[in-house]
């Protein structure tokens, strides 16, 4: 039997054209005519003003931290239930992050927790400099309530749209509704450059320095200057190529994305036991992951025996991220649940796990997911 990925790379038609294009013309260089497509493509589509490619979507976070002037002894908030790259560039900067739990209804940033963060942050007499907010696995968090507060303490939100590319919020797209949003072109997410990422904002100035402090911090001058420190975060012509391939399907591989959700859904919906990821009302999730958690009294299996039996006939499933505030490397760090006596990330990581949901995903093969499932648990439909 052959392995199942859980979200492995898409291409599709115009992809290897483009890179033909970078290599004829010899453009191969972290600048080019392609970044520059890519980057005018990917505001066009999100609808800020401007766009600026880069290597990672974690050198976008970095960069979008120093942008908001983020430095040593600052805190930023940031959301727990994520990847760690969400948080690692707070580090990159001396700063602290200080984490903040999910609300049940979208898995997403908690407005109740981000709420008592800031009255405490407030009483300490030390505002955080960067709220960032996560869209997880494909879904936005609620901005309306995250942005009121932020919006009243006057500290700006940096939007980790790493997952959500393709996603809305009101009918706006997701990414677009911080100060600064970025993407990632890794090859696990919905649409890939093999590695890659975007900083979006409609501040064009603010891009105009990211891409200065991207390409060395090189001033103006004949010769090699530099007043700044300066990184090499700039995205290859020939990666953006492919991005600028991979854009064009972007609406295709949402829709396959959910298609699979939908299948998932139809199969093992109606479980007693098994939910999966709600999809709040307020827009569309491009479900980049099928994500679910068990309840083990219900149906007599565990989540993580649940991905030892797929695990054994060659099924790649995860278990839903690891809430920061729980790594070691953040054990100093403070974390504010959605309620008091209640952790939600806590909770969706003990009972939470993410199946194959890659946009290419035959129905057989995630029919051979289904069975799987189907076989553990006991079950009674609801
Ligand atoms: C993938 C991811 C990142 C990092 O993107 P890279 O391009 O891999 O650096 C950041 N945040 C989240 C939530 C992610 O899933």
């Amino acid at each position: 039997m052959s392995r199942v990925y859980l979200s492995p790379p898409h291409i599709g038609e115009k992809e290897q054209e483009y890179v033909r294009e970078a290599f004829s013309s010899n453009w191969i260089a972290p600048l080019g005519p392609h970044v520059d497509a890519f980057e005018q493509e990917i505001a066009a589509y999100v609808g800020t003003a401007g766009a600026a490619a880069l290597s990672s979507g974690t050198a976008a976070l970095h960069l979008a931290l120093k942008l908001v002037g983020v430095s040593r002894g600052d805190s930023v908030f940031c959301s727990s239930l994520t990847f760690v790259a969400s948080a690692n560039p707070i580090l990159y900067e001396g700063a602290a992050p200080v984490f903040i739990d999910s609300e049940p209804d979208s898995w997403n940033m908690s407005p109740l927790a981000l709420e008592r963060a800031f009255l405490q942050a407030e009483k300490n007499g030390k505002l955080p400099k960067a709220v960032v907010v996560v869209n997880l696995y494909g879904q936005s968090a609620d901005y309306d309530a995250i942005l009121a507060l932020c919006d009243s303490y006057q500290v700006p939100v940096i939007e980790d749209a790493a997952e959500s590319l393709g996603a809305t919020y009101q009918g706006k797209a997701s990414g677009t509704l911080g100060k600064f949003g970025i993407f990632s072109f890794n090859g696990n997410k919905i649409i890939t450059t093999s590695g890659g990422g975007m900083l979006v904002s409609d501040d064009t100035e603010a891009l105009e320095k990211a891409r200065f402090w991207a390409t060395q911090a090189r001033d103006q001058a004949p010769h090699y200057q530099h007043s700044e420190t300066g990184y090499n975060y700039r995205l290859s012509n020939i990666l953006a190529g492919v991005g600028r391939g991979q854009l064009q399907v972007l609406e295709d591989r949402v829709n396959a994305r959910r298609q699979v959700f939908e299948r998932y859904n139809k199969a093992l919906g109606e479980i007693e036991g098994i939910r999966f990821m709600p999809e709040a009302e307020y827009g569309r999730s491009t479900r980049w992951l099928t994500t679910l958690t068990i309840d083990p009294d219900i149906t007599g299996v565990s989540a993580s025996e649940i991905l030892n039996k797929l695990t054994s006939d060659s099924i790649e499933a995860r278990p839903v991220w690891k809430p920061l505030h729980l790594q070691p490397l953040f054990k100093e760090s403070s974390y504010y649940s959605h309620l008091e006596e209640n952790s939600v990330s806590e909770r969706l990581f003990q009972t939470g796990i993410c199946i194959p949901s890659g946009s290419s995903l035959s129905e057989s093969d995630q029919n051979r997911v289904i069975d799987h499932i189907l076989s553990v648990v006991k079950y009674a439909v609801r």
